[in-house]
């Protein structure tokens, strides 16, 4: 276990964004864990807030930064635990960078992840929100999930229907949010699979061609650089801006206010194109695309607030261009949601998770008048 003091998130974070973290604490394994979080909870320290740091792919620090405990599980590990004909069984460690466990399964030939190649942050991080994409959800593979349950005081292992994945959520971001910490995961692979090209992107990208899984990788993270995707290259936190999960009544509504205020053509389009994103989580639920309300509908591409700026080449980016705040990116988010609120009735809501802010500093930011 390594502490440290006033490391500064933007330093931690891919948005390269955020201000000093009280207390940093890397764990590399269990008795790490348990020791940071009895530091978290010291009586001489006031029993600071605790923040589980993966990646740092998904969160947004705000500019005063974190006055509390952010420890990181950098538990790794990477082994085959069984398999039979047609499965593959693995235990993976939570600290574990999500690309390079594609990377490995990918080169063995397990299927089951390759359209989540080049997605940051690590595999605790993914497990939290259901990480997904190109028609794929972490949730599909996931055979057991290795925790420690924070309000127990225990190790324990959670089945896949414990975990209640849905579309980029779980029990652990939202009826038992804070309780676990993801230790390691179990996942299962299948050894005889088959291309998903479903989405639009790749299916452009082969043709009528079947490719090789392999092939599907070097695509998808193809596809993802030229989309701004590389962190290396662009300062972001993926997509900001959820996508929309409407009943039945609310997607009349939506289609017919489009129809009203653009036109009976754009709300085909939308009719058209919920039907071919739909996700094996969505739960009878609508998925609507918020890159498709934001840019085909509203054109709010390149729009910005200092150095905040809605990403050309992926409209539900918001990327730091060099100097942008906290500040500068929820004052974006809350422009862009009255638009969109505006416009269509929806209530855009934000993807990462927003740390350290005020209640007084979110209740301004989410205000729609
Ligand atoms: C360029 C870019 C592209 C992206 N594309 C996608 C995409 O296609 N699909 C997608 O789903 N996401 C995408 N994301 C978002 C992000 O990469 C994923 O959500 C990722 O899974 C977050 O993992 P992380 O380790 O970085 O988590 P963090 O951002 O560090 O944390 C996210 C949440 O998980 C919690 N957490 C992290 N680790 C643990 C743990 N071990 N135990 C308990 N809680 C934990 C944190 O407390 C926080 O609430 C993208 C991000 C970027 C920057």
């Amino acid at each position: 276990m390594k502490i440290l003091e006033n490391v500064l998130a933007s330093s931690l974070t891919t948005l390269h964004i955020g201000g000093p973290i009280r207390y940093l604490i890397e764990v590399e394994n269990k008795q790490g864990l348990c020791e940071g979080l009895a530091f978290a909870g010291r009586q001489s320290l006031g029993e600071l807030p605790v923040f589980i740091l993966g990646g740092g792919s998904n969160i947004l620090v705000s500019d005063q930064g974190f006055a509390g405990v952010m420890i990181q599980p950098l538990i790794l590990g990477k082994e085959k635990i069984s398999e039979d004909s047609v499965h593959i069984l693995l235990r993976v460690g939570a600290g574990e960078i999500l690309d390079e466990v594609v990377a490995w399964t990918v080169e063995d030939n397990w299927w089951g992840l390759e359209n989540m190649s080049f997605v940051p942050g690590k595999l605790g991080g993914a497990i939290i929100q259901n990480a997904g994409c190109y028609g794929q959800e972490i949730a599909e593979v996931v055979e057991s999930v290795e925790v420690y349950d924070r309000e127990k005081e225990e190790f324990n292992t959670l089945s896949k229907s414990r975990c209640g994945f849905t579309y980029r959520h779980s029990i652990f971001n939202t009826s038992y949010e804070g309780r676990y910490i993801v230790t390691s995961v179990n996942l299962r692979l299948t050894k005889d699979g088959f291309p998903n090209l479903q989405y639009k992107d790749v299916t452009n990208h082969f043709g009528d061609r079947v490719p090789s899984q392999k092939e599907l990788r070097e695509a998808i993270v193809g596809i993802r650089k030229d989309k701004g995707q590389d962190t290396s290259q662009f300062w972001t936190a993926g997509s900001f801006f959820s996508n929309f999960k409407l009943n039945k009544d609310e997607f009349e509504t939506l289609i017919a206010k489009i129809g009203s205020n653009f036109s009976k053509e754009k709300a085909e389009e939308l009719r058209d194109l919920v039907e071919k994103i739909k996700a094996p989580s969505d739960g009878g639920m609508i998925k609507v695309s918020a890159a498709w309300i934001l840019d085909q509908l509203l054109g709010l591409k390149g729009m910005s607030v200092g150095g905040a700026q809605l990403s050309w080449m992926h409209v539900l980016s918001v990327r730091n261009t060099g100097n942008a705040t906290a500040g500068d990116c929820m004052e974006l988010f809350k422009k862009v949601r009255r638009v969109v609120h505006e416009k269509t009735g929806l209530l855009a809501v934000n993807e990462p998770y927003l740390v350290g802010f005020t209640k007084e500093e979110l209740d301004n930011y989410f205000a729609l008048d």
